[in-house]
Order: structure tokens, then C-alpha cells, then sequence
């Protein structure tokens, strides 16, 4: 049997590596499911003869398209952009838009696979889906910005719908974004529907999608921690990260009785050993919301920061550490770094923070770890709310989402504890996570044929 697995693997990842070359970080996603999901696939061979696995990691369908438009100069500009619809069996495709420097089709389609374990997790009717340019949003004016959107939309726009593929924000794309791209939709469909989710509050949005993804992180770990005993209570956190999700993790993390100490961008992080209390946090929402600001700037305002140059924050001693940035943010090292200085847990608020070997290092270390599909799924799960008011043309109040949220992390981690037990009674959240994702989803392929 395990001769079977190791087999069943390594064909697996040779086939994808061969069809899907040079996207590393699409390989590594798909590694860490394929590794989780074998033993079961092995002992099902319907699922190996209707190769289901082997369906999910070849999107249904890739968009790529020219983005032209014209910067302040009065130049032109061209960017690369991209919609990754990667498997509607549950749901009509559902995932986020990034707008960053780095972004090309491997990344989209790491984050659009993981979406859709995410997505069948969260209990919502969606698929999964990603998309984005490598348009860089740093240092653009906002008409910059919105030239960009509108010509981004110009093609997105025949591609999506509220009942075929509803995108969000992600990595440079927050509320400003989402506004001119709902703008142009709305203009070239004529129609007012939940196409997009993120919108403002007053044009369609829902109370609590800012703050989903952080805020369900922390719920995520809460429920983590209850399993020995812990709380946030007086614990310390370090955040990397300072945008959309880094914010509200901080926010809730520190609601909920923790002290955060660290926050970084790209740059590098801060560290307050004061904690980065509600007021310090509210300038770091006008710094990066407003102002679009460095964090660097955090450490000329409070003189109880220091900053670090080009540094990430895993070396600050911590007993909770919640990685809020981008793939890939934590080493093998700095995830020993962690363990030795006494973390005993990790929920990771971005997709794919923690490299293989940190998770490695985690799982021989015993410490709880959350892996993004999981504890990062309430931002996507909001957006499903948001779905739902806008197709019964309703609006919940702030208290009646957050309830509802805090119910779906809590029955995601029941479902990662449910799947993920090992026979010596610890959990396995990323077995948990990928094996809940994926039977529904299975299910679903199974029902409908070869399509
Ligand atoms: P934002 O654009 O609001 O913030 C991103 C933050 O991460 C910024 O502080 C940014 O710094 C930093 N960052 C981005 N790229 C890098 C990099 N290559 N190295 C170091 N730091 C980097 O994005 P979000 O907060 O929305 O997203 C953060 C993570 O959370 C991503 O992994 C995203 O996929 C994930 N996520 C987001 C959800 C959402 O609802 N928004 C839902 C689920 C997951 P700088 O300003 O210097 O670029």
C-alpha cells in the first residue's frame, strides 16, 4: 500500500512538472495536496479511474489577455493579464484578483488550486478561481490606477458574471480597485449584480468583508489553541504583512487579549515591543490605505518601534506567529528560529506563507499549524455572504455576519479535526484541510461525468 502512494505521487508530480513547466509555486501547491490526498485516492480506485485529483489540477479554463492603457505622461503602457478558472463542480468560480510586480500564470495557478480546496471548505456553493496582472499598483496615481482597472475590466467583463465567475481583491487589489473595476462592469453590462465582491458598503458591499480574513484567521487560531487548553489571552503575536489581512489579524488578535509586536511590507518590519495597540493600528490603516506609505514610517512616529531593513520578523521571540503577507515568507530556518524561541502556534493569513521545509519544521516540532486553505478561508467565505445579500437584495448587520463567520471557521476546524486526527490523536491540519477540501469536490466530479 505505502509502495502504492509513493508511486501514485511521484507519477502524479512528474506528469504535472512535465504539462505545467518552470511554475514552481503551482508545483509546490500541488505537491503538498497530492502528498496529503494519495492514501485516500489509493484505497478509492474509482477516484483514481475518473482521475478526479488529476482533473483538479488542470484548470477548466485560462484567460490571458493584453491590458494597454496610458499613464499621467501621456505614454503607453501594456501589462499582462490573467483569469485562472480552475474548477466550477460546487460553484461558480470564485477567488481574488492581484495586482503586484510579481504576478504570472504559476502563481495564479497555485492560488487558484488552493482556492479550490478553500472554497469547498468554507460549506459556500463556490468554485474555485484566480486572477490578476503584473500591473504594479506602487507609486501609480489613483488615475493611474483607475486606467489601468478600467481597461483590466474592458476584457475581464466577458469572462465573468454573478453566476459564473465572481472575483474579489487580493494583493493590491483593496477597496479602491474594486470600485473602478465594479465602475467599468457596471457600465459595459448595464447591469447591477454581485459580480464582484469587496464593494463598499453603501454600493452592494457587506459589513465585515474588510476584516474577514484576518479576523477568521484569528478565529482559526482560537479554535486551534482551545484544543490544549490556550486562548490569545495574554500571549505575543508576530504579524508580517501590514495591508488588508496583516491589519485586522492584528486587530482581532489584540480584541481578543494578545499583544502584537511585529509588522512588516516588503521593505522589511517593525517591531513595538509596546504592542501595536488600536491607535498605532489606526495609523497604519491611514498610512497603507491613504497615504500608501512604508512601514518604515511606523518607527519615526511611535520611538518605541525599531526597524528592520530588509528583514522579516521571525526571529522576534513570540508564542503565536500569523503570516500575513505573501507565499514563501518563511523559510525552513526562520520556522526553527520560531520553534526555538517558543511558538507554539502558526495560522497563516496569507496563501502559502510557509515553505515546505517550515512546515516541516513545525510538524517535528508538534506546534498547531494552520494552513492558509483553512485558517485563511474567512475572507472568501464573506465573500460568499456577500453573494447571498446581493442576490436577495438584503443586507446583514455587522454582528449577524461575524456570527456567521466565526460558525464557518469553527466548522472548518471541526472538518480539518475530523480528517486530519493522526492515530496518536494530534491533528494534522494541512491532511485536515486538503482531505475536507476535497471530497465534496470529488463528489461533485463524480456525479457530474467526464467534464
Ligand atoms: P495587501 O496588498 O493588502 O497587503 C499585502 C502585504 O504583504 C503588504 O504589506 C505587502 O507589502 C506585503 N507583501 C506583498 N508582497 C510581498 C513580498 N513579495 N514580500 C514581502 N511582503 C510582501 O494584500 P492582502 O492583505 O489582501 O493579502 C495578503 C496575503 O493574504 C496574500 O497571500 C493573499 O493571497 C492572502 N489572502 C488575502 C485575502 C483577502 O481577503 N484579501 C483572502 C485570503 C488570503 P508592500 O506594501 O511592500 O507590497
Amino acid at each position: 500500500m505505502e509502495e502504492q502512494v509513493r508511486q501514485y505521487v511521484e507519477t502524479f508530480m512528474a506528469n504535472v512538472k512535465a504539462k505545467n513547466p518552470a511554475e514552481n509555486e503551482f508545483h509546490q501547491a500541488v505537491e503538498e495536496v497530492v502528498e496529503s490526498l494519495a492514501p485516500y485516492i489509493v484505497e478509492n480506485p474509482q477516484l483514481m479511474k475518473m482521475k478526479v485529483l488529476e482533473r483538479i489540477a488542470e484548470p477548466e479554463r485560462v484567460i490571458m489577455f493584453r491590458v494597454p492603457w496610458v499613464n499621467d505622461k501621456g505614454e503607453v503602457e501594456i501589462n499582462k493579464g490573467f483569469r485562472v478558472q480552475m474548477n466550477s463542480a460546487i460553484g461558480p468560480y470564485k477567488g481574488g484578483l492581484r495586482f503586484h510586480a510579481s504576478v504570472n500564470l504559476g502563481i495564479l495557478k497555485f492560488l487558484a488550486f488552493e482556492q479550490v480546496f478553500k472554497n469547498s471548505l468554507t460549506t459556500l456553493p463556490m468554485g474555485g478561481g484566480k486572477g490578476g496582472s503584473d500591473f504594479n499598483p506602487k507609486g501609480k496615481s489613483d488615475n493611474e490606477v483607475m486606467k489601468f482597472c478600467q481597461s483590466f475590466m474592458t476584457e475581464l467583463q466577458r469572462h465573468v458574471g454573478q453566476d459564473t465567475d465572481v472575483p474579489a481583491g487580493d494583493i493590491g487589489v483593496g477597496a479602491r480597485e474594486i470600485g473602478f473595476l465594479y465602475g467599468q462592469y457596471k457600465r459595459l453590462r448595464n447591469e447591477f449584480t454581485g459580480t464582484l465582491t469587496g464593494k463598499g458598503l453603501d454600493w452592494g458591499g457587506s459589513f465585515i468583508r474588510p476584516e474577514a480574513t484576518g479576523y477568521g484567521t484569528c478565529y482559526f487560531a482560537e479554535a486551534m489553541l482551545a484544543t490544549r487548553g490556550q486562548t490569545f489571552e495574554g500571549k505575543t503575536v508576530a504579524v508580517s504583512g501590514s495591508g488588508n489581512v496583516a491589519q485586522y489579524a492584528v486587530e482581532k488578535a489584540t480584541q481578543l487579549g494578545a499583544k502584537c509586536v511585529t509588522i512588516s511590507d516588503s521593505n522589511g518590519y517593525i517591531y513595538d515591543p509596546d504592542g501595536i495597540d488600536a491607535e498605532k493600528l489606526q495609523f497604519v490603516k491611514d498610512l497603507k490605505n491613504v497615504f500608501r506609505g512604508r512601514i518604515k514610517e511606523y518607527a519615526d512616529r511611535y520611538p518605541s518601534a525599531q526597524y528592520f531593513e530588509g528583514e522579516r520578523p521571525w526571529s522576534v521571540k513570540c508564542d503565536i506567529a500569523l503570516p500575513c503577507a505573501t507565499q514563501n515568507e518563511v523559510s525552513g530556518d526562520e520556522a526553527a528560529t520560531l520553534v526555538a524561541n517558543g511558538c507554539i502556534c502558526v495560522a497563516e493569513g496569507a496563501n502559502m506563507p510557509s515553505t515546505p521545509e517550515a512546515i516541516d519544521k513545525y510538524h517535528e516540532a508538534g506546534i498547531l499549524f494552520g494552513p492558509g486553505k483553512a485558517a485563511n478561508a474567512g475572507g472568501v467565505a464573506v465573500s460568499g455572504l456577500e453573494m447571498t445579500q446581493n442576490s436577495i437584495r438584503l443586507k446583514w448587520t455587522p454582528k449577524e455576519v461575524d456570527t456567521k463567520l466565526r460558525s464557518i471557521m469553527s466548522d472548518i476546524h471541526d472538518t480539518c479535526v475530523k480528517y486530519g486526527t493522526e492515530s496518536d490523536g494530534t491533528v494534522n491540519y494541512v491532511k485536515g484541510a486538503n482531505l475536507g477540501g476535497f471530497i465534496k469536490v470529488a463528489n461533485a466530479m463524480l456525479a457530474q461525468g467526464i467534464v
